[in-house]
């Protein structure tokens, strides 16, 4: 059994510890230290140095009581979205939210106290378990850049668990791949009032190049999306240059590169409909797009190990967990990509990302309580 009281006190005090991305370090201090007081031995490795944060990923490696064993890796991420500075968690029965001016940082504290919990138990009831590598992420809310800069060789484990979605009842297996882009459309700079037939208006062309778009959920496996647009200096100003910045994703690779190609299309398209000649020199709009692959697709076997083992110490609680897939990224599409198979399970968060975030205690303490007979259960099968 885990200690209620204690996990929803170990919430509460990482919520109230500022740690919006790139600014983990004090949250990282203090999980550090707990692991040490547990027994791990503590890595921070260089992640921070080259994302431009004040720590790097937390990496604590816990002994195992079974000398067969192969390590087991458990992830969260330390990181919150803004508004997460100064969160006031407010408690009412089971239910934990904030007071409406901030994020509640259940995303991905939660996470952490589920793994610290989970550990503190094995070892406080002598439970045989294998080596633990857990590891606490940075920088997870701006394009999972602590899993891609993870210091692997400080990591043993092969396979693992992230404890990053909602309902503990759901076990994320698949998650798409996705692209994000720039792309600058350039018209001709020209006197709106004076002289509008001698310019090219980038707005003009980027809104029918947009209108042109299939967008938003494109097909069940599919999403793209259009989230910000910069351009124009004055209302006198025909507009040489608008940049928009999207994404796409998809859990097929071939469906994301169709729609990555169709959103640069409909720009190239609604470009060349526009060219003007000035004293004969002739302009066309044009387009530069750049874009780079985020994430690759996680596709985690039904059979594969970790999810036996969910499924495993699931039915031995008398639950079921439902494997699916997300339509977001996580860290382990990064653990997966670079050869540590793991799924993700919910820890009770909810309405992420937003001021409405809340929390119930009694998911959290169901994922905790699945935690621990997850790594009872993988002590079991390596130790015959
Ligand atoms: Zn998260």
């Amino acid at each position: 059994m885990i200690n209620q009281e204690r996990i929803k006190n170990l919430l509460l005090e990482l919520v109230q510890i500022d740690s919006v991305s790139r600014e983990e370090r004090d949250v990282a201090e203090r999980i550090k230290a707990y692991c040490e007081e547990m027994g791990a031995e503590v890595f921070i490795d260089d992640a921070g140095e080259k994302v431009g944060g004040n720590t790097g990923n937390v990496i604590a490696r816990f002994p195992g009581t079974l000398p067969r064993a192969e390590p087991i890796m458990m992830s969260a991420h330390m990181d919150t979205v803004v508004p997460g500075r100064g969160v006031k968690p407010i408690v009412e029965g089971d239910i934990i939210r904030t007071d409406g001016t901030t994020i509640l940082g259940g995303d991905d504290k939660s996470g952490c106290a589920v793994i610290i919990e989970a550990v503190r138990c094995l070892r406080e009831q002598d439970i045989p378990h294998a080596p633990i590598d857990a590891v606490f992420s940075i920088c997870e809310e701006v394009g999972l850049l602590g899993a891609k800069h993870l210091d692997l060789s400080k990591v043993r484990a092969r396979y693992g668990l992230v404890f990053d979605s909602d309902d503990p009842g759901f076990l994320f297996t698949r998650g798409p791949s996705a692209d994000h882009f720039e792309i600058k459309i350039y018209g001709l700079e020209s006197h709106a009032g004076v002289a509008p037939e001698q310019g090219i208006s980038a707005i003009r062309v980027a809104a029918e190049a947009i209108a042109a778009m299939k967008l938003f959920r494109v097909d069940e496996e599919t999403t793209a999306n259009i989230g910000a647009i910069q351009g124009g200096e004055a209302t006198n100003i025909i507009t040489n240059l608008v940049t928009l910045r999207g994404e796409a994703r998809s859990l097929d690779d071939a469906k994301l590169a169709a729609q990555t190609a169709h959103i640069i299309k409909c720009c190239e398209d609604a470009a060349r409909r526009y060219e003007v000649t000035v004293d004969g020199v002739t302009t066309k709009a044009r387009v530069e797009s750049h874009v780079t692959r985020e994430y690759h697709a996680m596709d985690v076997s039904d059979d594969s190990r970790v999810v036996k083992l969910v499924k495993g110490a699931a039915a031995r609680m008398g639950l079921e967990v439902k494997t699916l897939a997300s339509g977001g990224g996580c860290d382990a599409n990064i653990f997966n990509k670079r050869g540590i198979e793991c799924a993700n399970l919910g820890t009770g968060m909810r309405a992420i990302h937003t001021v409405k975030e809340w929390l119930d205690v009694k998911d959290m303490y169901a994922s905790a309580e699945m935690t621990l007979e997850i790594m009872r259960l993988n002590g079991e099968s390596a130790g015959q």
